[in-house]
């Protein structure tokens, strides 16, 4: 193998290419990135950025000393055998990493609709999220909850429109509920249960025909992994790259790394995407390792964190189908200190969820991976370490 390209210049593109170097590639490697920035992290944009406390994330990591052919503003447009169509003519491969990503969903409507994905983005937004301006926020997941809580920082008015009955329905499911009390005491307006009907000039049209009026809106409804580019290439898709669990593609001599791969995990049983850093952080160095002809294999359990409301929500696992354990008293006053466990049939853990208790996370998730049986009643008494349940 004399040329690895790489598609797509974000954190698993970065990771993808020092791994090549790592395991002692030392062929041609190009780095494809849409954007005209050099990698950058993502999860300070939606909080260090937003409020002003850093302009830049760039990861730190030397190209020129990896040595490798960085072409910013450059996008693959297609795919055919060995080779990548690109907006600067086309280019071959022996092997190629997808790292393309995800893009966010827009709503219907012809109003200013901003979203957060890129730097641009959150500078952008930044310089409206400003004293008394009023702001609506379309989903109350991750990403509404981080932005509502910068623009409260920044004094703006703030009103989330949420289509579930409660905040973070589509990562947590019912124990989001117990994070609408944040809401409140941030004094912004979460209006639940609520269909956007189109972003319009000057704010929001609901399903039911009423109108939230709006100087800024940010729709924050979830992503899309960004494969468009992919379509005719005949590799399979669905919900992302199709792979297996060493990251191969159904192509050969292709792997697809970050928010924009479906893997097989062997873990769970069941194809995931997932879009969390610590994905694109932890799969390059083995999708890497397949491209070079070794046989690693990608079963992480899967990792996520958020701040919000100064509350550090982190959450470790898969919890589909599992038994839900509430660890603590959300209501309880003062600072939010709970959590909460599932369990599987065998009385073994399958996911953590801790808000201000980064020891929870720790050991629960030390427990998922090792795969002790506990003892389930434990769990719900948060003065009894994960590790002693
Ligand atoms: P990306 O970071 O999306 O990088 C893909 C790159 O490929 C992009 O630069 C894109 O422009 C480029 N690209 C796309 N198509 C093409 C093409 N055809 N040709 C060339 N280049 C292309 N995760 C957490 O775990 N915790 C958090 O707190 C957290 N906060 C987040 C906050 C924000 C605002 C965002 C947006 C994400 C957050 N995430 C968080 C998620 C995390 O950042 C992502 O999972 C991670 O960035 C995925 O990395 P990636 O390299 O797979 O994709």
């Amino acid at each position: 193998m004399n040329h690895v390209v790489v598609v797509g210049a974000g954190l698993a593109g970065v990771r993808s290419v020092e791994a090549l170097r790592a395991r002692g590639f030392g062929g041609t490697i190009t780095l494809l990135g849409e954007e005209q920035h050099r990698p950058y992290d993502r999860p300070p944009l939606s909080k260090g950025v937003l409020i002003g406390k850093t302009d830049s994330t760039i990861v730190d990591s030397d190209l020129d000393a990896l040595e490798i052919d960085f072409r910013p503003g450059v996008s693959a447009k297609g795919l055919h055998t060995g080779v990548v169509e690109t907006t600067e003519g086309e280019l071959a491969y022996d092997g190629l990493v997808i790292a393309t990503g995800a893009r966010p969903v827009r709503l219907r409507g012809d109003g200013p609709q901003h979203v957060l994905r890129t730097i641009d983005d959150a500078l952008a937004l930044r310089a409206l999220l400003t004293e008394g301006a009023r702001v609506a926020v379309i989903g109350a997941g991750w990403i509404g909850a981080e932005v509502a809580t910068a623009a409260r920082k920044a004094g703006s008015t703030v009103t989330v429109v949420e289509a579930a009955s409660f905040p973070l329905a589509t990562a947590l499911g019912p124990i989001g509920a117990h994070t609408a009390s944040w809401y409140a005491q941030a004094e912004v307006d979460l209006r639940l249960g609520i269909t956007v009907a189109s972003v319009d000039q000057g704010g929001l049209t609901l399903g039911d025909g009423s109108a939230v009026e709006a100087d800024v809106v940010v729709t924050g409804v979830g992503v899309r992994p960004a494969v468009e580019w992919l379509a005719g290439s005949g590799i399979a898709l669905d919900n992302g790259v199709v792979t297996d669990e060493h990251l191969r593609t159904s192509l050969p001599d292709v792997v697809a790394v970050g928010d924009c791969a479906a893997w097989w995990s062997r873990r769970y049983g069941r194809r995931l995407r997932v879009e969390h850093w610590d994905t694109a952080l932890g799969a390059p160095d083995v999708a890497v390792a397949a491209l070079l002809g070794a046989d690693a294999v990608y079963d992480p359990v899967p990792y996520f964190w958020s701040e919000q409301f100064d509350n550090m929500v982190q959450y470790a696992g898969y919890h589909d189908g599992a038994r839900l354990v509430l660890r603590g008293d959300p209501a309880a006053g003062g600072k939010a200190n709970w959590g909460a466990c599932w369990t599987n049939e065998d009385d073994t853990l399958a996911a953590v969820l801790a808000v201000n208790r980064p020891r929870d996370l720790l050991q629960g998730r030390r427990l998922i991976e090792g795969g002790q049986r506990l003892d389930v009643h434990r769990l719900a008494d948060p003065a009894v370490a994960l590790r002693d349940c």
